[in-house]
């Protein structure tokens, strides 16, 4: 058995910006392992003079491929590990990382669905890799995204977004709590019970939902979907911070 809790030098093979404050980094690994759509893996930054700081970042990729993960990094204004990573790491970097991390927040084919995900901004990232898993292994369980993101420019993977939302079985909806552009289709508040009350509905009673974002985000959607009636059982959370906002 793998022993994914040891520290092992991952190498940056490629970064792709997603919007103004987020960039995907791609990072080689010699001691693969396959994860579970929702698992994360810790960052470890050692400086000279020996201070480490470490953070976690869910896997953004599908586990079909092999070798490499994903992670995909939003800024946090002031913070310590996140700004460094999007404006000091470059292709060729290497830094410690262990995982796959998580039983919990996890989903593939074989859990089944309906699959009901509610993201808030980079809370988007585990749940990529769920759709991402489930438009390579064809599975067929219906799933739908309500994605919450404050303007249209900061929806982070849209194009793909829109690109699987064409796929069997899959609907995406966006709700933009900022600003909308004009003649923009989508909800425009932030998630309430309404809102979770439609997007819940047309998947039955046996959906399964996953909510991830910053913590108040989790808890509105958490306890809203529970009044519009999903039992406490079938909702898992991830929370990625402290944030309000
Ligand atoms: C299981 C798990 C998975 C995660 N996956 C991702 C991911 O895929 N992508 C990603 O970008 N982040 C993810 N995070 C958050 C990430 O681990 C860091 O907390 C984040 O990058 C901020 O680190 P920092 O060092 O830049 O900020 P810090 O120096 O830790 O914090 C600076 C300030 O910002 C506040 N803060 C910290 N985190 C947040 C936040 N998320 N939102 C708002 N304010 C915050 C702190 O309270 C502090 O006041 C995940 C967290 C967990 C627990």
């Amino acid at each position: 058995m793998k022993r994914t809790l040891e520290w092992q030098i991952a190498t940056v093979t490629a970064i792709k910006p997603e919007t103004a404050e987020v960039k995907t980094l791609t990072l080689r690994l010699p001691d693969w392992t396959a994860h579970r759509p929702g698992q994360h893996y810790d960052i470890r930054l050692t400086a000279e003079d020996g201070y480490a700081a470490q953070r976690s970042y869910s896997v953004a990729s599908e586990p079909e491929r092999i070798g490499e993960v994903d992670i995909t990094v939003e800024r946090i204004p002031d913070g310590e590990v996140s700004p460094f990573l999007l404006d000091t790491v470059v292709v060729g970097d290497r830094f410690e990382v262990r995982g796959p991390i998580g039983g919990y927040f996890v989903w593939d084919g074989s859990v089944g669905g309906p699959l009901l995900l509610v993201a808030g901004g980079s809370g988007v990232v585990p749940l990529m890799a769920m759709l991402r898993h489930r438009a390579a292994a064809q599975v067929s369980a219906p799933a739908r995204l309500l994605y919450s993101a404050r303007t249209y420019e900061q929806i982070i993977y849209g194009p793909e977004l829109d690109m699987l939302a064409g796929l069997d079985g899959l609907k995406v909806s966006y709700t933009l709590t900022r600003q909308q552009p004009p003649g923009w289709k989508g909800y425009g508040r932030r998630i309430d019970d309404a809102m979770l009350k439609e997007v819940s509905a047309p998947l039955g009673r046996d959906v399964l939902a996953y909510v991830c974002g910053p913590t108040a985000l989790v808890e509105v959607a958490a306890d809203g979907l529970e009044r519009v009636g999903l039992p406490a059982d079938r909702i898992r959370t991830e929370r990625f911070g402290p944030s309000g906002t």
